[in-house]
């Protein structure tokens, strides 16, 4: 118990270190994370179904890789790639072949993916063990995991809590140590949102870094695959598998994945010495109205911490910041419109045939039977702003307005800003039930983060202390590329914070989600409906 307790607390390159001198195997790292995963997974509900069997398999396959090059000496072992023989919590929106993807939808509830998504390919490649898939909001669509089907997800740190969204269960499972990494998708701010709200990293990389082939689509101009990880190091090291040109997306792009990915410092002098001299862009916008002051508190604090570390701080406007909320909630809604109008009950999924019915008659009791109400919401939205006399005056101009959000930025970045300081989200994590009534006020909850995505640049989270004891999301966001540069930040940061009590800090109600008779997060969410 104590041993595995402890094999699960470490960071992945800890983990890494430990199979290359032979300390620990990869069937006893897959083990652990296995037990802690299904022994939690009743009072989190982060996992839609956890894969023992495969993915022991895939340790053991690890081990014999390990093995091989052990015996053909330590430049074999050095060109392992460091995520060989680690557990990985996969998004159940990405395909693994012979396996289950949901995407938290009951439409597509026992179809089979027939093929690897390029992400789990890439995985494979370097040797991971994709441990299971992980609860989501029904299509992506969310901020807080309650609009999964299967549903909602309690966040560690209090599980009458949301862990955010959409990728709430692989943010949940990383932070509860049932995996040192977890693969999200942030359309709007779904990997950075709940790494922010369950005290984790999370990096959205520049559209066209990772390629989309064989994920579930939502918003295709606006899609990214990233890492969730518990520091900036894993997460690069996760970058580094899954990111390049993919022929299979056309616009994952060719641009060359840096292998200084592999290197981030492991010193923390030389991490914050990276520090030195650096411009930091504060935009004045993202204080936004109705932030939390525990959580301004936080960013300032960390502000003056990297200030102190020798980065430059400047005031900076990004004036069309307030139109990215309206115009994201055009473009998306139009695109996740477009794109769900394949689940028809024909060609895969969940198929309602009523007696004596034609097929649209089918088709209208499919959709209306397997679509939740935040996805219907959707694609009312998005076929109105689509439909003939609406286009010109909702998309085109929400189109337009993109283009300028993306200037503001451009902008920034021109004047020799090497990144902004942001908060990553208003609010700590909130209460099941607190924005479910309120469709806008949920949709609040990524104002810091979605004009990054109508960009198509690059942002991080990372963990930056306590308010009212839960954690707050810092966010670095940068130009296209730089997600080499972010992870530098982020190292940075992590280094200057490095003795900060709040680092020591387990997710507090870790004990209590160990108890497998207690209410699951459904139960918890009914009760606080009640009361
Ligand atoms: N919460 C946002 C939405 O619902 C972002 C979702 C995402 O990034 N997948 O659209």
């Amino acid at each position: 118990m104590t041993a595995v307790r402890e094999a699960t607390r470490l960071l992945g390159h800890e983990l890494a270190t430990r199979l290359r001198t032979g300390e620990l195997s990869a069937r006893e790292i897959t083990l652990a994370h296995l037990e802690v995963a299904e022994r939690q997974n009743h009072a989190l509900n982060a996992w839609l179904v956890i894969e023992r069997e495969k993915s022991l398999d895939e340790a053991d396959a690890a081990d014999a890789r390990l093995a091989a090059a052990r015996a053909d000496g330590p430049d074999a072992l050095d060109a392992l790639h460091p995520l060989l023989g680690l557990p990985v919590a996969v998004k159940d929106l990405v395909s693994v072949a012979g396996g289950q993807c949901t995407s938290g939808s009951r439409i597509i509830d026992g179809y089979v993916a027939p093929y690897d998504a390029h992400v789990t390919e890439r995985l494979r490649d370097a040797g991971a063990v994709i441990l299971g898939k992980t609860n989501m909001d029904e299509f992506a669509m969310g901020s807080s995991n309650e609009y999964s089907a299967y549903g909602p997800v309690s966040n560690p740190w209090d599980l009458d809590t949301v862990p955010g969204g959409s990728s709430g269960g692989s943010a949940a499972a990383v932070a509860a140590y049932h995996a040192p990494f977890g693969i999200g998708t942030d359309t709007g701010g779904s990997i950075r949102q709940p790494a922010a709200l369950s005290g984790i990293v999370g990096l959205k990389p520049t559209y066209g870094r990772v390629s989309r082939y064989g994920i579930v689509a939502f918003a295709s101009s606006l899609d990214q695959i990233g890492p969730l990880t518990r520091d900036a190091r894993d997460a690069a090291a996760l970058l580094h598998a899954v990111a390049g040109r993919d022929e299979r997306d056309s616009t994952s792009a060719p641009v060359p994945v840096p292998d200084d990915l592999l290197r981030l410092p492991a010193s923390d002098d030389e991490a914050a010495a990276w520090l030195e001299g650096k411009r930091l862009g504060l935009p004045r916008e993202y204080f936004v109205e109705g932030m939390e002051p525990g959580v301004e508190a936080r960013i300032r604090e960390a502000v003056r911490a990297l200030e102190g570390a020798g980065a430059t701080i400047e005031d900076v406007s990004l004036p069309h910041t307030d139109y990215g909320l309206a115009t994201y909630y055009i473009v998306v809604p139009a695109e996740a419109s477009a794109n769900l109008a394949r689940y028809d009950g024909v060609r895969y999924g969940r198929s309602v045939r009523l007696p004596g019915a034609d097929f649209i008659a089918d088709y209208l009791a499919t959709r209306g039977d397997g679509f939740g109400p935040e996805v219907k919401r959707r694609i009312m939205l998005g076929t109105y702003a689509l439909s003939a006399g609406y286009y010109d005056a909702f998309y085109l101009k929400a189109q337009k307005v993109r283009t300028l959000i993306k200037r503001d930025f451009d902008e920034v970045f021109g004047s020799g800003i090497d990144a902004l300081v942001a908060p990553t989200s208003p609010s700590v994590a909130f209460r099941f039930g607190a924005r479910t009534a309120d469709p806008v006020a949920m949709y609040l909850s990524d104002a810091c983060t979605l004009p990054a995505n109508m960009a198509g640049i690059a942002g991080v989270s990372l963990p930056c202390g306590l308010s009212n004891g839960l954690p707050v999301g810092l966010q670095f966001i940068g130009p296209p590329w730089s997600e080499l540069e972010l992870l530098r930040f982020s190292r940075g940061y992590e280094a200057i914070t490095a003795a900060a009590e709040w680092r020591r800090l387990e997710p507090a109600q870790l004990t209590q989600a160990d108890d497998a008779t207690g209410p699951t997060p459904a139960e918890r969410a009914a009760r606080l409906a009640a009361a």
